[in-house]
């Protein structure tokens, strides 16, 4: 954290807009200060485009000035419901509320607002370090006002609530899932007593909608180490409640002295792996849900010892429903996912084996454009200790890669369309839609994956006569 003085802080808000807004301010006889993120941010030196003030009286006619004060290239728009103005300026976004006071009642985290204080306003936020406020007035210009030692805690890199934090999960649960998202952004701790109130609270995490509780999450994905955040939720029992499918690897089970790995853990470092690799948010959820099949595949065999079979597979299918489930978008995004889940055992098992071309063909055709992604998920996934085994996976991976890109160059098999199509089969031979085409079709498809045939037309097609023959097929007049 920097150590700011008053003068420090009136070089930092050193943006002419607020200077105007000090101007407006002063000229209306109004109260106002930047408040919240923001302030925060100045003192973490961290870069933010949003602004919040806060405005004893009116927000709106402040927000309404200044809007009028820039002219053009300014944009206002007044939510008066909820008596918030905005103002878009070059790229800044400048949100403008009237100090308030906020009461709730148990079934909603829609509070009923009255004007307030200054006081008023830094007690309804969530947590010391987003309650700092700045006074923008001209001889109070640059002025802190930190009620709840808000930059001790800063200092401390402590997450705590201002008012019991009971009170403050209770009355707007969404907080809960702030308080673990600020401290994976920040790497903060969260404080003992407010991580108490967490565990007590969790379950008012029903009141509030997926997709809030999706969009913390997804911030949580994008930090560089999701992991902290994903076992805080876990700590505290908020886990089960937002994503049961992932709080269902949690553990491990041992019969005749054999333990499985905890899968949980398994996949946080899978997570933690990728992210320092990709800031692909949904190559990030791959990640997360790489191996979410596991406990519904999970057996205990005598010789083998513990089995996943198929979880890939089973992952795969589960995906929709989480995504739906999450209120996470169901396009192109969740069919990634689900692909890269259903393949992610692709790479290793040819790695764990000799890797030859025609898998890697095979694995170059389903994965198509994914296939870099895929490898970067599969290198993730080696978590062994044994450095040996990772060092033979490891090398392997390396094998396959350049393979890939050999038979990229040579075969052209990704985004692969057979050179002979199911319409021509037809023609040929004078049928109509049915198995036999659907046979002749995937015959040609692997005599190319696995090398018996070069990917061109004319080799395809005599390939085709010729199997045709040997099912009793022959072509119609003039073809062949
Ligand atoms: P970021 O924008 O990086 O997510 P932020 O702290 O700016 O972080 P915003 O959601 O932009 O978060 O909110 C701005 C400020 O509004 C916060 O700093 C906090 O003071 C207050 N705030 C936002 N949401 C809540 C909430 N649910 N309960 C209490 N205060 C809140
Ligand atoms: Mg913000």
């Amino acid at each position: 954290m920097r150590k700011l003085t008053k003068e420090d802080l009136v070089r930092l808000l050193d943006h002419r807009i607020f200077h105007q807004i000090s101007r407006l301010a002063d000229a209306m006889g109004i109260e106002c200060y930047v408040i919240g993120g923001y302030v925060r941010d100045l003192f973490l030196g961290r870069p933010s485009k949003d602004i919040d003030i806060v405005v004893v009286g009116s927000g709106i006619r402040l927000a309404q000035a200044l809007a009028g004060m820039l002219g053009r290239g300014a944009h206002l728009s007044v939510f008066s419901n909820f008596g918030t103005a905005q103002v878009k300026y070059h790229g800044l976004e400048v949100e403008f509320v009237g100090a308030r006071k906020e009461s709730y009642s148990h079934d909603s985290r829609k509070p009923v607002v009255e004007d307030g204080t200054l006081e008023d306003d830094q007690n309804r936020r969530d947590f010391t370090i987003n309650a700092l406020a700045v006074c923008l007035n001209q001889p109070r210009f640059g002025e802190l006002v930190d009620p709840f030692d808000g930059l001790l805690d800063m200092e401390d890199r402590l997450i705590r609530t201002p008012l019991d934090p009971d009170v403050t999960f209770s009355d707007d649960p969404l907080r809960m899932m702030r308080c673990v998202r600020f401290a994976t952004q920040l790497n903060f701790f969260i404080d003992e007593e407010t991580f108490e109130a967490l565990a007590r609270n969790k379950e008012r995490i029903r009141i509030i909608s997926k997709e809030r509780v999706a969009d913390e999450l997804n911030k949580i994905m994008m930090t560089p180490t999701p992991s902290k955040g994903f076992v805080e939720l876990e700590r505290c029992g908020l886990l089960p409640l937002i994503f049961p499918e992932l709080a269902a690897l949690q553990g491990v089970e041992k019969v005749n002295g054999r333990a499985h790995k905890d899968n949980f853990y398994h996949t946080l470092e899978v997570l933690d792996n990728v992210c320092a690799q990709s800031d692909n948010l949904w190559l990030r959820w791959a990640a997360l849900l790489h191996d979410i099949g596991k406990p519904r595949t999970k057996r205990f065999d005598p010789s083998l010892g513990w089995t996943f079979h198929n979880h890939n597979f089973i992952g795969a299918k589960m995906v929709p429903d989480i995504f739906r489930k999450m209120k996470l978008p169901m396009n192109e995004k969740m069919k990634y996912v689900q692909k890269l889940v259903g393949l992610h055992m692709r790479p290793i098992a040819i790695a764990d084996d000799e890797v030859t071309d025609s898998a890697v063909r095979r694995l170059l055709f389903e994965a198509g454009d994914d296939i870099e992604d895929l490898m970067t998920l599969c290198e993730a996934d080696i978590t062994s200790r044994n450095a040996q085994r990772k060092r033979k996976f490891l090398d392997n991976f390396k094998l396959v890669r350049k393979k890939l890109v050999d038979l990229e160059e040579r075969d052209r098999i990704r985004n692969f369309q057979p050179p002979v199509s199911g319409e021509e089969i037809m023609a040929v031979f004078g049928l109509s839609p049915c198995r036999e085409v659907g046979t002749l079709k995937s015959a040609i498809k692997d005599a190319i994956l696995d090398g018996v045939v070069p990917n061109e037309h004319d080799a395809a097609y005599a390939f085709m006569l010729e199997r045709a023959a040997g099912m009793g097929l022959r072509p119609v007049e003039g073809k062949g």
